[in-house]
């Protein structure tokens, strides 16, 4: 299929992009100055989660082609000329929402190296904490992709979401919702949902 040429291509780039930012995110240190070196690290974590980022919006993509492809193939009655870039649309919506950028291919290793640099390195003080936080934790409703204001989580798989997001979900499937996060398999009732208070912590010291 041609559609996996450019969807490769585009992809190892921003593989092997995040993978040497993580090689060479050491050398910072040799250089820029102290007082340089806390702005550089967090102009690469920004880009770092751009690229992850960027890395989903291909992958939903993709998945909705492929899977709108197959359904034209299976002879799906459902999709009409008319209808079908709603069709792919929503599809986009729901793929995009089963990730989170942190899942992306290398960022985990790419944070790993900023953190470790940044506990070697006292100069970045405390401040840097909260830029590392910000580029592992999302902040984002995984359903809505809005910020969220209110969290909860689920009890037992310990993912977050908006809590009027989820309960609407839960509304429509009273028995159990499956988990929104892609790979989590947890059924969520209302009963599940905690209050997640160190998600709120950190929204309200960002907001500060
Ligand atoms: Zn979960």
């Amino acid at each position: 299929m041609e559609l996996n040429y450019p969807f490769n291509a585009c992809k190892s780039l921003l593989t092997d992009t995040l993978e040497t930012m993580s090689d060479t995110v050491a050398l910072i240190s040799d250089f820029y100055t102290e007082d340089e070196q806390k702005a550089v690290l967090e102009k690469m974590l920004q880009n770092g989660k751009e690229i992850a980022n960027i890395g989903n919006f291909l992958t939903a993509n993709k998945s909705a082609g492929e899977n709108l492809l197959e359904r034209t193939q299976n002879g799906d009655v459902s999709l009409t000329k008319s209808n079908i870039s709603e069709v792919f649309d929503a599809m986009y919506e729901e793929y995009l929402s089963n990730t989170n950028f942190t899942e992306f291919s290398k960022y985990s290793k790419f944070v790993e190296a900023v953190q470790s640099l940044s506990q070697a390195n006292v100069a970045f003080g405390a401040g840097i904490e909260a830029v590392i936080t910000e580029a592992i934790v999302s902040t984002f409703d995984p359903i809505t992709k809005q910020p969220m204001v209110d969290p909860v989580k689920g009890a037992k798989c310990g993912h977050t979401y908006e809590r009027s997001s989820i309960i609407e979900l839960i509304k429509r499937k009273p028995k159990g919702t499956r988990c929104p996060y892609v790979g989590c398999h947890e059924k969520l009732t209302l009963r599940d949902l905690q209050d997640d208070e160190q998600m709120k912590l950190y929204l309200s010291q960002q907001r500060k």
